[in-house]
């Protein structure tokens, strides 16, 4: 048996200022393929990583065309979407028993706003017969045309995203069993008109957990898998929303009423998907009055796994100007500062912009670099590995990566863009995260398992950038409406 396994994996923040090329998909300048491919996947806790396992459990040859990844940004370039689909395409027309795919659900292209749909269709037509299984990310903004497009796809069913290898491993599993004729899958498919903040889209926490709890107990006899996909409210495209997908042995009918029942659920839990919060100023003044650190100064707005630049100043040149002392800061993602530094060596003293190069057109906000004066403490190549939970066994190649320290902060600074999901993020260049009173992190949700666990406190701030958690701050133009909470008089069905 041959299986091909590919990736084309990519959140796309329709208002984020980053472009993605060719060159950001793969970790040196292009997508990986073949035996680096291989390498660089096999053993993480990801559907790659899933795909390799079962194919190789099952003795199959394993061919991977391409994998191609990228932490989220701006839309894929036209010309990268084309490159990486074509080499798909080609591989899978030359013959093969089964493509397993490891894809995001909320991609958008220069020119398509449903790229995994356009990637699907494209399969399809090269190989009609091949027997398509897709691993899919909890964030997918779901379409028809992708679903008519697979023969079986699973989400994960966590966020943080803790199942990634279990939902991989489920989408592989079940088509093996489709081209074994033990199963003949059938897939449901249905969505509501809720955009669900995502802060308010943990499963650890209501509405989500009750929902997902629903969704787990549903998945039984003919009921193979459910998926409840929350969606990326980033990505401003019609079918930005969230939805539901089933896949059922035979019966289309009995997934179709578990699409329903779900829909209906999260419908009367709307209200619970809404987040406010106070400003960010409020938000430090009071980490200000916490006598027990570590307190996290959680940077939501520039969460780089939401499109975020990982540049923006606004929550450190708060937490600075209101007198905030023994701060942990970063990454900042700034190529130059890294190289101002870098050159300056150990032990130099450096006045240097750091952050804010990229303007936030979209939310009319100017970048606005901070002139940071301070000492390069430490200086690394920027690699490691991510200890887990969450993206367990993952190489990071942050690129040159400097610890600088201005007295009331030591702030990493470098070349690449990732979150900080792993204690490893500060504590391979030497910087115990517990030692200090407070850490400027740019995340959402994924540091929980992680940063979260070594928390005294957390105080949410909604700072400055494209991943901000307040919907009104956007220009959207693309996404169906009326959806709530955009529209608050939204309805579903015959409900209000
Ligand atoms: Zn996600």
């Amino acid at each position: 048996m041959k299986i091909v396994i590919a990736m084309l994996k990519h959140e796309t923040n329709t208002f984020s200022p980053l472009p993605t090329p060719l060159e950001s998909l793969g970790p040196d300048g292009e997508p990986l393929r073949g035996e680096a491919a291989y390498a660089h996947f096999k053993g993480t806790r990801i559907p790659m990583g899933a795909f390799i396992d079962l194919a190789e459990e099952i003795g199959a040859e394993i061919v991977i065309p391409i994998a191609a990844r990228t932490a989220p940004s701006g839309p894929v370039a036209q010309a990268a979407f084309e490159q990486v689909t074509q080499v798909i395409c080609d591989c899978v027309a030359e013959g093969c028993d089964a493509l397993f795919l490891d894809l995001h659900g909320a991609m958008v292209t220069d020119d398509y706003e449903d790229g995994e749909g356009e990637l699907l269709e494209r399969i399809r037509k090269a190989a009609p017969d091949i027997p398509i299984g897709v691993g899919l990310d909890f964030h997918a903004n779901m379409s028809a045309r992708m679903v008519r497009n697979c023969d079986v796809a699973v989400g994960y069913k966590t966020y943080p995203h803790m199942d990634m290898y279990e939902a991989g491993w489920r989408a592989g599993e079940l088509l093996l069993d489709m081209i074994a004729g033990k199963i003949a899958p059938r897939l449901s498919f249905a969505n509501c008109p809720v955009m669900p903040n995502i802060l308010r889209q943990a499963t650890d926490e209501a509405p989500m957990k009750d929902i997902m709890a629903r969704a787990t107990a549903l998945e039984t006899g003919s009921v193979l898998a459910v998926s409840v996909f929350p969606g990326f409210p980033l990505a401003d495209t019609p079918h930005t929303r969230l939805s539901v997908l089933t896949v059922t042995d035979g019966s289309e009918g009995e997934g179709d009423k578990v699409c329903h029942e779900l829909l209906d659920l999260a419908w009367t839990r709307r209200e619970e998907f809404i987040y406010e919060n106070e400003s960010f100023i409020d938000g430090v003044a009071r980490a200000k009055k916490l006598d027990e650190g570590p307190v996290i100064l959680l940077d939501m707005a520039d969460n780089c796994n939401s499109g975020g630049t990982l540049d923006s100043m606004a929550l450190v040149r708060e937490a600075l100007n209101q007198g905030l002392d023994n701060i942990l800061a970063g990454p900042i993602y700034d190529p130059e500062a890294a190289a101002h530094l870098v050159n300056a060596g150990i032990g130099g003293e450096v006045t240097v912009p750091v952050g804010g190069k990229f303007d936030f057109t979209a939310i009319e906000r100017p970048g606005e670099p901070l002139v940071l004066t301070g000492r390069v403490k430490t200086i690394s190549d920027g690699r490691f590995i991510v200890q887990g939970p969450v993206f367990t066994g993952m190489q990071v190649d942050l690129g040159r990566t400097v610890v600088f320290d201005t007295g009331p902060m030591r702030i990493v600074v470098c070349e690449g863009r990732v979150e900080p999901l792993d204690l490893d993020m500060f504590r391979f260049v030497g910087l115990d995260p517990l030692g200090y009173k407070y850490i400027v992190l740019k995340s959402k949700i994924q540091y929980r398992p992680t940063f979260g666990a070594i928390a005294k406190h957390v105080v949410e701030c909604n700072a400055v950038g494209v991943g901000s958690a307040d919907f009104s701050q956007f220009p959207y133009k693309a996404v169906t409406r009326p959806i709530y909470p955009l529209d608050r008089d939204a309805s579903f069905g015959d409900k209000r």
